[in-house]
């Protein structure tokens, strides 16, 4: 356990949250839990160029579905607020002029236009040590001119200054000792020409006012670190930079880079947590949530994405997660992506919910399908009946549906050429035992059809097929005297009389 542990969220609204970002979320969520600290959603929205209406409240309603509320953020508030960084503008200036003043950044004049053409003069171009000389600067111009450039409002950014030489090494919790070359980076933008701090300036400075301990993010920010660390080490605040972890990658199934929104879209999975409509273009990137995963089983699987707890245990309940987790034990490298097996969480979870969340969900997606159903008692029981078979919500409705409504096809290929008088009479016998014998148990029903098998001289199987299509209209579903039980007498010979129609039509 350590000490008043904060750990944070930070994304970009910038579109859908992709499942990589759940699971950043779920282990700065599990290491809060784990040590009593708290866990801070910050919306790192500076970025105006790149920000999408709509994508915050998506992010948030992404955390509530997975159950994950934070301690602080923009809905909860706290007390490092604000937790958007856009509102927070006016905070970030006086630490970039302080580096300025300190020597270790420095005002650019460029223009867009004079940036373009260096970069079509100079293949690769880097804004650095090698270049800078060459630029409107304030390391290159004479000290009168940059005055007289601010005080006449020409716009200015404000750049780091890469030292030329120098290694920056720190330690990942799970990577361990990770070095760098300043000279491999170039002079990042702190502050840009509008007064907003671009990510890297805002990242230091709010981890450093919200008083941050750890800082989990994906792998894809190793190349920032050095930046980051020497910015901690420029404002003086290297005592409290928090430590760092880059989460692996999360990649395609073939393990050939990094899954993206185009892999589900080309495999046919999704990748994002919930459905996201991008708001310009109108295009439905589909959702975990949406094409039927529970929240535990998709929490699940990210978990076990690129960690495990050292035994063969794959089903972990978020408690249970609290307990094992350990960053120790994630690996560092990437982990393949595997929807058989994120569908397999969801059936595994399928199975171990309990009764009435269960009901809630499979009500709804029926509902969704046009089958409305009044007895949740009765739903509880078909759903019992059903659910080794379904691997994701909407599998109820294929699964169900028929308890709650007479099919209206039937797959009569292998019934129809076999279709005798004496078949018909069978049924229509076999209705009146129903009638007459109301209340029987499955067992008892079983019993009953198989003396009347004997009796008229049939084999099981030349009956029990045609009935099950009868009552389900395919050839699937549980046990068919359990089928008869729930949905009833009455009901069981409308579909018997309906389905005789049918296969002498
Ligand atoms: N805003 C960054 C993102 O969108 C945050 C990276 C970090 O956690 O430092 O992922």
């Amino acid at each position: 356990m350590q000490d008043n542990v904060r750990v944070r969220f930070a994304p970009s609204p910038t579109g859908g949250l992709h499942l990589g970002g759940v699971r950043t979320v779920l282990f700065n969520y599990l290491f809060a839990r784990q040590n009593g600290g708290k866990f801070i959603l910050r919306i790192e929205d500076t970025d105006q160029t790149r920000y999408v209406p709509g994508a915050e409240e998506y992010i948030q309603d992404c955390l509530k579905w997975c159950g994950i509320v934070p301690d602080e953020g923009p809905e909860q508030g706290g007390p490092y607020g604000p937790y958007r960084q856009s509102e927070r503008k006016a905070m970030y200036r006086d630490y970039a002029e302080r580096l300025v003043h300190d020597g270790y950044a420095y005002y650019a004049f460029d223009t867009p236009e004079e940036l373009d053409q260096k970069r079509k003069e100079v293949p690769n171009f880097q804004y650095g040590h090698a270049f800078r000389k060459e630029m409107r600067n304030s390391l290159s111009l004479p000290h009168e001119e940059v005055r007289q450039l601010i005080e006449s409002g020409t716009p200015y950014v404000i750049r780091i200054r890469m030292p030329e030489d120098e290694t920056v090494t720190f330690t990942d919790l799970i990577r361990g000792e990770v070095s760098f070359q300043t000279s491999q980076s170039d002079d990042k933008v702190l502050l840009k020409a509008d007064g907003m701090p671009t990510y890297h300036l805002a990242v230091v400075v709010d981890d450093y006012l919200m008083k941050i301990t750890h800082a989990f993010r994906g792998e894809e920010w190793l190349p920032s670190a050095p930046v980051h660390l020497l910015l901690w080490k420029y404002l003086g605040w290297e005592e409290e930079m928090p430590r760092w972890a880059h989460l692996p990658l999360i990649l395609k199934p073939d393990g050939n880079g990094k899954l993206s929104k185009r892999d589900g879209a080309r495999l046919g999975f999704p990748v994002y947590a919930m459905n996201w409509t991008d708001p310009a273009s109108g295009e439905l990137t589909p959702g975990f949530r949406e094409i039927g995963f529970l929240p535990e089983a998709f929490i699940n699987m990210l978990a076990m994405l690129g960690w495990n707890d050292g035994t063969d245990q794959e089903i972990f309940s978020v408690d249970e997660l609290v307990g094992r987790f350990s960053l120790g034990r994630v690996n560092k490298a990437g982990a393949k992506f595997d929807y058989e097996k994120a569908k397999w969480f969801n059936t595994e979870w399928i199975k171990k919910l309990e009764g009435p969340k269960l009901t809630q969900l499979v009500a709804i997606e029926l509902r969704k399908a046009g089958v409305e159903v009044s007895d949740d008692q009765q739903l509880s029981t078909v759903i019992e009946l059903v659910k080794d078979r379904c691997h994701l919500l909407p599998d109820f409705v294929a699964q169900s549906a028929y308890f709650f409504r007479a099919p209206d096809t039937y797959d009569l290929g292998a019934v129809k050429p076999k279709w005798t008088d004496a078949k018909e009479e069978f049924f229509k016998a076999f209705s009146g035992l129903l009638l007459s014998n109301k209340g029987l148990s499955a067992q008892e029903l079983e019993e009953k059809f198989k003396e009347m098998t004997q009796e008229r001289g049939f084999k099981i199987g030349d009956v029990m097929l045609p009935y099950r299509i009868m009552l389900v209209g395919g050839k699937f579903g549980p046990a068919v005297f359990d089928i008869t039980r729930l949905i009833g007498e009455d009901e069981a010979v409308s579909r018997i009389n309906k389905a005789l129609e049918a296969i002498k039509s």
